[in-house]
């Protein structure tokens, strides 16, 4: 073999500790606000959706919060992810820059939530939660909450945008398999879901809406609670394993990346790979560049306002300090369904107040180009949501082979397109919109 393509860790290596990056920033995240008192929300405001558990972690401040055992031997099912160099990518693109990749669509359900989702069910379970609720976008994250419940014999019930419930029918069934109930949202089933069909019976749905029927649907039922996969900060806190990996395969690479990319529906995962770099950059003045990606029709990093919005298009979350298009802005029916989202993490929005990351948007079907590009070079065919963070990694790439430096690029694939075929066969076809 010529060169090295695969930093393997076992299983004494999945971390110890999620990274809490709220110890770090120099200046303190703006707190939530309850929606009525516009006062900043309290923990009894909280525990309606959310067991106090789970509370108290996204509302702490320690550095290094333990990963329970339990979760830890779930998540050695799947973890260690393996961390590769995409050499025959770099070949392609007669690059001197080195491309790495650590690869999320290793978990059972093909994406970086289960990593997440799986100690979100633990915690309920602790704190005596019969059944969760929930959205989901392209159906990644419900598939995930199903997986973990199904671990911990919780009932799961799943709103799925309706756009996706019908472009991806695969998920629903693999959610079936794993226990969940699914809705197509907007529903008949909530006041929220019924409102929004008077209005327009052929609404697609978004992660918004469906937040909003989740929610409602939380504090009808007894023993229920709500559970998001993305945005919240312990969500991005769970998230960090992948970083905490990534940088010892990176030393075992024997590189240091000179770029973290990661692509953004909510920033969960993003905020995953590049927390423990955001970190370095903070703590030890490493000049790392951290890079966010996001479809140029949802573009909230990039040409979004930062100020107190709330999470869902009904105005039932508390109003959180984020980038934002707005909580009614309605994302067109693009195939990166996880990235249809209007907000940003709270957490990835004040690293970017900040300075500490860049963000940058691409066109469909540059992105389904550069997609395509990974699978014919590297076999993994990606998420089209990944393949957004492919692109701006290939860009890079580029751009240092006109440059002539030598540079070290990591991006997080956050999970494998094998229930997108349907898009591929779009933009194969010729279809596919440039949106
Ligand atoms: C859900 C999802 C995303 C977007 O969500 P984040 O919370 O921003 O990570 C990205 N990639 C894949 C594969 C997803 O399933």
């Amino acid at each position: 073999m010529s060169e090295r393509t695969s930093f393997t860790l076992t299983q004494k290596d999945i971390p110890t500790h999620w990274y809490n990056i709220l110890a770090d920033f120099s200046e303190p995240v703006p707190p939530p606000l309850h929606p009525a008192t516009k006062q900043p929300v309290t923990l009894a405001d909280m525990t309606a959706i959310f067991p106090e558990n789970l509370v108290m972690q996204e509302m702490s401040t320690e550095r290094h919060v333990e990963i329970p055992a339990e979760v830890r031997d779930i998540y050695a099912l799947w973890r260690p992810t393996p961390l590769l160099r995409a050499v025959r990518l770099e070949k392609a693109l007669q690059t001197p820059a080195h491309i790495y990749y650590k690869y999320e669509g290793a978990s059972p359900a093909g994406s970086h939530k289960p990593n997440t989702a799986v100690p979100q069910a633990y915690y309920n379970k602790q704190a005596g939660t019969k059944r969760l609720a929930t959205e989901t976008g392209a159906g990644q994250w419900g598939s995930s909450l199903a997986m973990a419940c199904k671990m911990f014999d919780i009932e799961c019930v799943v709103y799925m945008v309706k756009v996706s419930y019908h472009q991806k029918p695969y998920r629903k069934m693999l959610m079936h398999t794993w226990g969940a109930t699914v809705h197509s949202s907007p529903t008949k089933h909530t006041h929220v879901g019924r409102t929004i069909l008077e209005k327009d019976p052929e609404c697609p749905g978004s992660l918004g809406i469906a937040i909003s029927e989740a929610i409602e649907d939380t504090v009808h039922h007894k023993d229920t609670k709500y559970s998001l996969g993305s945005v919240l900060n312990h969500v991005c806190m769970h998230q960090t394993v992948v970083g905490q990996e990534c940088m010892k395969q990176m030393e075992l690479a024997g590189e240091k990346p000179d770029i973290v990319i990661g692509c953004v529906g909510g920033g969960s995962n993003f905020a995953g790979v590049s927390f423990p770099y955001i970190r370095e950059k903070i703590v030890n003045k490493d000049p790392v560049r951290i890079v966010a990606v996001e479809p140029s029709v949802c573009p909230k990093l990039t040409k979004g306002e930062h100020r107190y919005d709330f999470g869902d298009t009904a105005g039932m979350t508390p109003l959180l300090m984020m980038y934002t298009l707005g909580h009614d802005f309605m994302p067109p029916a693009i195939h990166a369904g996880g990235l249809r989202y209007h907000g940003m993490a709270p957490t990835v929005s004040h690293a970017r107040k900040l300075g500490l990351i860049e963000a940058v948007s691409y066109e469909q079907a540059k992105v389904f180009e550069n997609g395509v590009l990974f699978a014919q070079n590297e076999g993994i065919v990606p998420a089209p949501e990944s393949s957004h963070a492919i692109t701006a990694a290939v860009d890079e790439a580029i751009k240092a082979r006109e440059e002539g430096k030598k540079r070290v690029i990591l991006f997080n694939l956050s999970g494998h397109g094998l229930l997108d075929l349907a898009s591929y066969d779009s933009f194969m076809a010729g279809h596919m919109k440039n949106v």
